[in-house]
């Protein structure tokens, strides 16, 4: 499908906050996606966890596998709807750069740390990474993006944190919405998410097919496949099932979607901003649905005892790390402590905890673990 009127396009964005010369080759989203693959946060996605910390199996889904699988149900929908298929592309592989080790439990601790500085929360510092922390260019800190990708890695944000952010910053205040592309992105992740979550649940034996299958998502797409073949064994029927549902709230999206925009007739991205609803979502019946899914997950995986008992250790572990540097900077390499003296300079003790943050959201699972061992543990080699 040739690109619509109304996706994003590089000859409407608007640009770089540092003006770059075009690239012969590449489209400037091109580029972006091109710029976050070569990130180092982007590395350090393999080794931080999505529900299951890195080290419990190899076979788990961590956040670089998950944002690939985002990356690849965007770039399909993307491309049935006419849209910027490297933009969203783009989003979706940037998506999670701010998360902290340890997922959810890892952020809850270090906002709880952060409570007095300003807060902490993974998807503002995923905007921080890519605007601020990458240090890799001679002219400019951050790697540089154009707006409509940092407007998509944006997905929520409160009234305070907005006015400080600017551009970026205003649809927060003024309702507006972003471009398709990062609605998409936004959708995108929470299909990949649902999805992998069931396929891991029941790898580790922490979900049953008998219990996912009062759902009504699951049950239909499991009748189909358990009536044709009555005998497929464990993982095939697993995956069956898994891709049933995937290619159902797809082609749902693309289906509601595709009215949506007909309904509304955006003649550009900026319609698209300012439709007054998103123009991006699923069926009325596909939502419950899913919402359905996400409802059972909450209840029978994260909750389970198992995962909340690695969300306890994290937790330890990314207070003990806080609570040490910010007492004793003295206990970092020298390149740290100059950083944090620096910080500290510009904003006071905000910017000490801020630069600590940083450091801590970083960090991936395993390495948050040795160092964790190498402050408390007297028998630990020291480095
Ligand atoms: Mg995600």
């Amino acid at each position: 499908m040739q690109r619509a009127p109304y996706a994003a396009s590089p000859a409407s964005s608007r640009g770089r906050i540092h003006p770059e010369a075009e690239s012969d080759y590449r489209s400037p989203y091109q580029r972006d996606r091109d710029r976050i693959v070569h990130s180092a946060a982007f590395r350090r996605l393999e080794y931080k966890t999505q529900v299951f910390v890195n080290h419990e199996g190899d076979m788990f889904r961590t956040r670089l596998t998950h944002s690939l699988e985002v990356a690849q149900i965007s770039r399909t929908i993307a491309r049935a709807l006419g849209l910027d298929e490297d933009l969203t592309e783009a989003i979706s592989l940037a998506h999670d750069l701010g998360h902290t080790p340890f997922g959810h439990a890892g952020q809850d601790a270090l906002n709880t740390c952060m409570q007095d500085f300003g807060g902490f929360e993974h998807n503002l510092q995923s905007l921080r990474v890519v605007d601020e922390l990458e240090a890799k260019y001679a002219e400019f800190s951050g790697l540089n993006l154009t707006f409509e990708t940092r407007e998509g890695i944006l997905k929520h944000c409160d009234r305070d944190k907005a006015l400080e952010l600017g551009e970026v910053g205003r649809r927060f205040i003024d309702g507006t919405y972003p471009g398709l592309e990062a609605q998409l992105a936004n959708i995108a992740d929470e299909i990949a998410y649902n999805n992998h979550d069931v396929d891991d649940g029941l790898r580790a034996e922490m979900l049953q097919i008998e219990d996912l299958a009062r759902l009504d998502l699951f049950a239909e797409a499991y009748d189909e496949v358990h009536s044709r073949w009555p005998e497929l064994d464990y993982r095939r029927l697993v995956h069956e099932v898994i891709r049933r549902m995937i290619n159902s709230l797809v082609s749902n999206l693309i289906e509601t979607s595709t009215a949506r925009i007909a309904e509304s007739q955006p003649a550009d991205i900026e319609d698209v901003r300012q439709a007054g609803r998103p123009l991006l979502a699923l069926g009325e019946t596909m939502r419950s649905r899913n919402l359905e899914l996400k409802r059972f997950l909450r209840e029978h995986l994260y909750h389970d005892y198992r995962v909340q008992r690695m969300s306890h250790k994290a937790q330890r572990i990314v207070t003990t790390l806080f609570e040490t540097y910010i007492g004793k900077p003295g206990l970092l390499p020298p390149a740290l402590q100059a950083e944090i003296r620096h910080c500290e300079a510009s904003d006071g003790e905000v910017g000490r905890a801020r630069a600590v943050a940083d450091y801590i959201a970083g960090m991936t699972d395993r390495f948050a673990i040795a160092e964790y061992q190498r402050l408390v543990d007297p028998v630990q080699p020291i480095r």
